[in-house]
């Protein structure tokens, strides 16, 4: 086998798995009640690669952008919230001005370290609420999600 033999297959594996994974998207997507266009599936491929991650729209939009992918930022926030929408997705609202969605959409709560401008996941039972407010008849309580801020101590 030459050297270029090797290196195509390297590729032809790689094309390989890169098919593979944009299939089980498409899949995803369809399943979730979205059609698979080519925007919605560009930016499938950076938020569900296997990590959980708590991504903003303008993050989103420059490494989508960086890809050559050519969507706008309007779109992203569009497709961001469908993907909310239909569940794959939970959106983080930590103040009126930064809002991020998660792509773990289990049950757990939020750190948000004020100074990084980030958020960590904490997990369910590391928090727990012990009073609430009364549901109003009719309803009935779908989550409680808690956001705990941090900053670094002041010195004194
Ligand atoms: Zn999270």
């Amino acid at each position: 086998m030459s050297e270029s033999d090797g290196q195509n297959q390297v590729e032809n594996a790689s094309a390989e798995a890169s098919r593979v994974a944009r299939d089980a998207l498409v899949g995803k997507l369809r399943r979730s009640g979205l059609r698979p266009t080519r925007q919605r599936l560009a930016l499938a491929e950076i938020l569900f690669d296997g990590k959980d991650r708590h991504v903003s729209a303008e993050w989103l939009h420059e490494i989508a952008k960086g890809r050559g992918a050519g969507v706008s930022l309007a779109t992203v926030y569009n497709t961001l919230h469908q993907f909310t929408g239909a569940g794959l997705l939970r959106e983080i609202t930590v103040d009126s001005s930064r809002t991020y969605f998660d792509t773990n959409t289990g049950d757990h709560h939020h750190m948000f370290l004020e100074h990084e401008d980030r958020v960590v996941d904490v997990p369910s039972n590391a928090v727990s609420v012990n009073r609430l407010p009364e549901i109003p008849e009719g309803m009935e309580l779908v989550s409680v999600d808690v956001v705990v801020r941090v900053r670094p101590k002041a010195a004194s």
